[in-house]
């Protein structure tokens, strides 16, 4: 990894309004620049850019960060390759990387692998359309894959080796082949990583080869093998299918299990089709198809195994700010099988038919239960509240609480008072925090009064190291009750410590291996509230010290409460008495 002040460095030389405007127009506007967000549809400005904090933020679809945060987003980069991007747009020299990112990745070693997978996937192509393909090519005869398909998405055949002194002829060596996932060591020497395999080529939306899914023709383990990932291969960020699927501009898409689901759906005309690659679908997947797409239609496979991976898939999609449908195929165990037996027009309405996604949740616990039985209704109405607490809005709660109530005839204020009980909100003075990380929004009365003092808090502390160091004897960072607000005050209370000042813009980079963490982070310094006299400002922030040590001893006494722990719940309520509204002057 680079080091802080080279990142700082760079940062500092890439000037944000420059760079964003060559991807957008912007107009100047007070100490802002306006523009046309590049990240959702608009028809009015509400992409603001801070020249002076070197920071972005849309007021549209939320998007903020720095310069580098920007390039990634745009540019569907890794952070070390907008760094780069970065470098080389103003000839800015970076060292030679050192420890965990040192293997990672001039471009011309990336482009190096890129080759070679080109080189593999056309190797693979030829044996499957030779002689000695045939056994392969009668699989696909039997899948009804047609020779349209297998070309459009490539399809080849591992036979039983070949391609590693295929690749050493073309000028790669034995390393870069082992290293890359084209070939394995053994005793006797180097061999091929897939043999006997039909292979489907993993091709990325700047349709680049970056690996391979390879399924066994025959007998053999494992079922499906797949190339490990390389400094261009990132599983958990990489859906098969995305480079056809984003081409259709449809806002639906489908989201299927497997390479031959991808291939069976976009056979019949379904293209806007995509699939995780043999790997448990990410939060990093979610993002991705949100840049494609607003609607999901999760259609996995029937048995226990797709449910449960549909259950697991919801809440990344959730977050990520998609629609999601689930649809149930009854009479066969997968799409593609679905296809070959009742074809793509009963598809087709399946899909049409797909069901909201927490109406199948909650169809999935309703399973197996006798609701005649009381205990067995109490506890499926306790896992229907759970299912729909999770659900971020007062109006999508209050909503399908009552929709659902009808559906499964379950008391509709019953339902929703286990709601309530979930989320804490039992009494009125209470003030829900919703302490999930990927939440900065807290929950209505307390949030926007509790949220405003932190950013105001930390902001401050990073421009002020008397205050900074003021805020330390009152605050650790929990009271923010949010891992990423503590990390933010643990990060500027050590800079500071160590005589060191860090922009806003800094600290989002240090946030690179998080893009929603990196979000969050922005958004406490996008925007500070403006006070002019920094007097005033002062004494205003040390009432925020006092609104935010307050709000996190309501919690704790909460918790305590919830326990029974009277010591507790007396400790913590001497230590609220005790506070004082103006806790300190600077
Ligand atoms: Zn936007």
């Amino acid at each position: 990894m680079y080091s802080q002040d080279v990142l700082e460095d760079l940062r500092s030389q890439s000037d944000i309004v420059e760079v964003l405007s060559q991807y957008m127009t912007l107009h100047q506007k007070g100490a802002n620049h306006m523009g046309l967000c590049p990240f959702h549809r608009e028809k009015t400005p509400s992409f603001s850019v801070s020249a002076p904090r070197q920071l972005f933020h849309c007021f549209g679809c939320g998007e903020s960060g720095n310069v580098i945060s920007f390039i990634m987003k745009i540019e569907n980069m890794p952070f070390l390759d907008a760094i780069k991007f970065l470098a080389d747009r103003i000839g800015f020299r970076l060292p030679e990387l050192t420890g965990r990112g040192a293997s990672i990745t001039t471009t011309e070693e990336k482009n190096r692998i890129y080759e070679a997978y080109q080189h593999a996937a056309r190797f693979y192509y030829n044996n499957l359309i030779s002689e000695e393909g045939k056994p392969c090519g009668e699989y696909l005869d039997h899948r009804k894959i047609d020779y349209g398909i297998r070309r459009k998405f490539g399809l080849g055949y591992a036979t039983k080796g070949g391609l590693t002194e295929f690749l050493i002829d073309k000028g790669f060596d034995e390393a870069f082949l082992i290293k890359n996932g084209f070939s394995l060591e053994g005793s006797r020497g180097i061999y091929d990583r897939f043999r006997n395999r039909l292979m489907f080529p993993i091709i990325d939306v700047q349709n680049k080869f970056i690996g391979f899914g390879g399924r066994i023709i025959g007998e053999g383990e494992p079922k499906y093998l797949n190339s490990p990932e390389t400094p261009v291969f990132d599983k958990s960020r990489t859906l098969y299918g995305l480079n056809f699927a984003r081409l259709t501009k449809k806002r639906t898409f489908i989201l299927v299990e497997g390479y031959m689901d991808v291939i069976a759906l976009y056979q019949v005309g379904i293209k806007s089709v995509v699939a995780a690659l043999g790997t448990a679908f990410t939060a990093h997947h979610a993002r991705i198809l949100k840049r494609y797409c607003d609607h999901v239609i999760i259609l996995f496979d029937s048995d226990e195994a797709g449910t449960k991976a549909v259950i697991r898939a919801i809440p990344h999609l959730y977050a990520a700010g998609l629609g999601i449908k689930v649809c149930h195929l009854e009479d066969a165990k997968d799409p593609d099988e679905f296809l070959q037996v009742f074809g793509k027009d009963a598809l087709s309405d399946e899909l049409m038919a797909a069901v909201d996604f927490i109406d199948f949740q909650i169809k999935a616990v309703r399973k197996d239960r006798n609701l005649d039985d009381t205990a067995q209704r109490i506890s499926f109405i306790k896992e229907a509240a759970v299912i729909i607490s999770r659900l971020k809005s007062p109006v999508e709660r209050e909503s399908y609480a009552r929709d659902m109530a009808a559906k499964y005839a379950m008391g509709e204020d019953s339902l929703k008072e286990e709601v309530a009980a979930i989320l804490g909100n039992t009494g009125n003075d209470f003030i829900a925090v919703d302490f999930s990380r990927a939440n900065l929004n807290f929950t209505p009365a307390q949030s926007k009064a509790f949220s405003d003092a932190a950013f105001d808090i930390l902001v401050t502390m990073s421009a002020d190291s008397n205050f900074c160091s003021k805020v330390t004897e009152y605050l650790t960072g929990e009271e923010f009750l949010d891992e990423t607000l503590t990390l933010v005050f643990n990060i500027i209370t050590q800079a500071r410590q160590a005589g060191k000042e860090l922009c806003g813009a800094d600290i989002v980079t240090m946030f690179e291996n998080d893009e929603e963490q990196m979000k969050k982070v922005a958004k406490i310094f996008v925007n500070p509230k403006e006070v002019a006299d920094i007097s005033t400002k002062k004494v205003a922030i040390a009432q925020q010290v006092y609104i935010v040590k307050e709000t996190f001893l309501q919690h704790k006494i909460h918790i305590a409460t919830k326990n029974g722990d009277n010591e507790m719940i007396m400790k913590l309520g001497t230590e609220r008495k005790g506070l004082k509204i103006n806790p300190f002057t600077v």
